[in-house]
């Protein structure tokens, strides 16, 4: 099914799942999920996805995220995503969107770190302000994170960027040393080696 239309149908569901609900006003205690698809595309990068009332906020991050803060990964926004895409592995044909291989390089949950005047603004409002940021409990990537919108590109160019904390390290290079799925524990080249191999 195409992305289009399975957002469409989720956001009919969600019109209709939030009269019963109150709205939670950002409740910092709230953690959601994130994910980082390594994406074997054109052109390799990682899909950096934040669960954001109830679809999965995207940016592309060709060189993947950083655990140096001297570091800016560049990070593009890209199409909202499902929620059930965040542990989506395997290989998307070709002639299809986003064709090539995915898997999960690393999953976890993030607490919204956004505040103003000691109260929090939501995940939502804070990708409104292209300012945004969050604690990430990965496995491999961990601590405070922001994203920032740039002026170059018209809105097309945001930055990722690791906060300084106890997380921060110059030394680690995660995107290098451990390129495997944390779900499968394969890499990109030994999923798409077992969907091809059981094709035949
Ligand atoms: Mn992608």
């Amino acid at each position: 099914m195409p992305v289009s239309n399975s957002l469409k149908e989720y956001r009919e569901k969600r019109n209709f799942k939030k009269t019963p609900e109150p709205n939670q006003n950002g409740n910092q205690e709230d953690s959601h999920r994130f994910v980082f698809q390594k994406h074997d595309a054109s052109h390799r990068h990682y899909d950096f996805r934040l669960e954001v009332e109830g679809v999965l906020k995207s940016w592309a991050v060709p060189k993947g995220p950083s655990t140096d803060p001297g570091d800016k990964r560049l990070a593009v926004p890209t199409e909202d995503h499902p929620l059930d895409y965040i542990d989506f592995e395997g290989v998307i044909p070709e002639g299809e969107y986003g064709a090539g291989t995915v898997i999960v390089w690393d999953i976890g949950t993030y607490k919204n770190m956004n505040k103003k005047d000691g109260k929090t603004i939501s995940m939502e409002q804070a990708i409104e302000d292209g300012h945004v940021k969050f604690w990430l409990e990965g496995e491999k990537i961990k601590g405070g994170y922001v994203l920032v919108r740039t002026k170059m590109g018209g809105d097309k160019k945001w930055l990722l960027i690791k906060m300084e904390d106890e997380e921060a390290n110059t030394n680690r290079n995660p995107v290098d040393t451990e390129p495997k799925s944390v779900l499968s524990r394969r890499s990109l080249e030994e999923i798409a080696d077992q969907m091809r191999n059981e094709k035949y």
